[in-house]
């Protein structure tokens, strides 16, 4: 039975509010009542002081803050009504394709919260953060084997920021042998991120095709690789969830006319055990601590994207690095080097986000090394039998996969059919899919293929809910070959219906009209 139409929703701010209660003032602010307190403090048997006397006149407010005055219940209140209004990984399966959404331990958390770590103030002088020092200096080492490259940086924030890095390195290669290469090969299965890199750093992109096994077109390769290439950025596994055939000839090719190669390695949790990219010739990889090393995201951080290289980058790594050196009494000692003359600088304030590190340390290290190569290998298989469950029945018929070969963690599916014999495009599909209670995968990504939706099961779900995915599917096609007016309008039964998502951008509204 498929989750009710409830077309009056359609006025309904939230399935658990009544209307009066959704009308009522939404943000925080318009709860504010002049005088209202959260708390109260007793009196201080301190002599007030005027703060014109503590703070420069320059630095004080002219007008108060504006905080909202509320009680403390409401406050309560009004963050848990929110957090409801939103579909989280404790909720449900969350298959969003390129991004890992997958169950983050308790434990990371746990470890991630004792004060010492979620305490310790960032300019915290190296001589007083041993501790810090030495958790970063040993998650250098771990990810440095994972990756198959002797030397990591963690400062990249951010897996786009790893690539940005990665290229600032590239230039500072060349420019140190007195080489100036302009340009930087993209395939067209590359995440979006490279190609804006890229351009970022101030080189030109050069795309390369994608042949029909889904991998890189090796014949547009070898008439694009010459001396003017600074580099190829690989994602691989690449956009349509396959490993790439010819990856060491690919290697040798660029490496041959000078060039680097760079692998994103965003999506590690695919062949993390399995493989490594420093094997396969890469010069430069990021990874990234928020997807396949457990630390949640989802809405914008914190992050971390940190790099690994070989010893022809090493000298150019930013400033500064987590070293160890022998200490006192035989016990090493950590510290930040900063004589790094051929250094591309640093990339951030402070160290980084510290908190990133203790999970994705925790998690590597309550896993180790069988359970990590498990882990891959299990994404691979959900992924995998997700594919053919999806196959079958009504999905294969209408939504086939975009390249019939054996996936890793993901794989992207095409609604083109669909679109054309059920009048539904694959964004009505990922609405209705809300109804049915699972956050829909990601959707018209890649470009390359028609209708795209990119499914990323991940190792943490039971197989009934891959089953039961599979069947929502199944359900809302069959609904769709009788009605397909029942997914155009969904959802139905989210606080939030089908969203104007370009008067959203055109036109955002960000506070209630008065
Ligand atoms: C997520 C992702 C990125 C970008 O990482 P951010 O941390 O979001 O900047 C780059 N490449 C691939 C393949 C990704 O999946």
């Amino acid at each position: 039975m498929n989750p009710e139409v409830d077309t009056a929703a359609r006025d309904r701010t939230g399935p658990d509010e009544t209307p009066q209660q959704a009308d009522r003032a939404v943000t925080i602010f318009e709860k504010s009542v002049p005088g209202r307190r959260a708390c109260q403090l007793p009196g201080s048997g301190v002599e007030e002081v005027p703060l014109a006397d503590l703070i420069p006149s320059h630095l004080l407010r002219e007008e108060p803050a504006g905080l909202p005055e509320v009680s403390e219940p409401e406050i309560i209140r009004h963050y848990n009504r929110l957090s409801r209004r939103n579909f989280d990984l404790d909720t449900g399966f969350y298959p969003l394709g390129s991004c890992t959404m997958k169950y983050n331990p308790r434990l990371n958390e746990r470890v991630a919260a004792l004060p010492g770590h979620a305490r310790l103030h960032p300019a915290t002088a190296p001589g007083d953060a041993q501790g810090a020092l030495e958790l970063m200096y040993l998650l250098q080492e771990a990810l440095s084997e994972i990756c198959g490259l002797p030397h990591v940086s963690l400062q990249p924030s951010a897996g786009s920021q790893g690539e940005l890095a990665g290229l600032l390195l590239a230039r500072a290669c060349h420019a140190d042998q007195g080489r100036n290469p302009g340009k930087v090969l993209i395939p067209d299965t590359s995440h979006g991120t490279n190609p804006a890199s890229v351009s970022m750093a101030g080189y030109e992109v050069v795309k390369v095709a994608t042949d029909g096994q889904g991998g890189v077109d090796m014949e547009d390769l070898r008439a694009k690789v010459d001396e003017d290439v600074a580099c190829l950025m690989l994602t691989n596994p690449n956009t349509l969830g396959v490993f790439d055939r010819n990856i060491t000839e690919i290697a040798s090719l660029v490496h041959e006319a000078g060039g680097l190669l760079y692998y994103d390695g965003a999506n590690l949790n695919a062949i993390m055990g399995q493989c490594r990219p420093g094997d396969m010739g890469f010069d430069i990889v990021h990874v990234n601590l928020h997807k396949s090393f457990s630390q949640p995201h989802g809405g914008g951080g914190p992050g971390a994207g940190p790099i690994a290289v070989s010893d022809r980058v090493e000298p150019y790594i930013p400033r500064p690095q987590v070293v160890k050196s022998e200490g006192e009494a035989g016990r090493p000692a950590y510290d930040l080097d900063f004589d790094r003359p051929k250094s591309i600088g640093r990339l951030r304030g402070f160290q980084g986000n510290f908190g990133v590190f203790v999970r994705s340390y925790a998690y590597i290290l309550s896993l180790g090394a069988d359970g990590l190569a498990e882990a891959s290998r299990t994404a691979v298989l959900h992924a995998n039998y997700l594919k053919s469950r999806l196959a079958q029945g009504r999905a294969g018929q209408y939504l086939p996969v975009a390249f019939e070969r054996h996936c890793m963690h993901e794989f992207v599916l095409s609604g083109a059919p669909m679109k054309r014999e059920l009048g539904i495009r694959t964004l009505d599909l990922a609405k209705r899919l809300l109804d049915f209670g699972f956050h829909p995968p990601t959707v018209y990504f890649p470009l390359l293929v028609d209708e795209a939706l990119m499914v990323e099961p991940v190792e943490t779900e039971a197989k009934e809910h891959l089953d039961d995915f599979a069947e929502a599917i199944e359900s809302i096609l069959e609904e769709a070959e009788q009605d397909p007016g029942i997914a155009s309008e969904a959802p139905y039964t989210t606080p939030v219906r089908r969203l104007d998502e370009v008067g959203a951008t055109r036109r955002p509204v960000i506070r209630q009209p008065d």
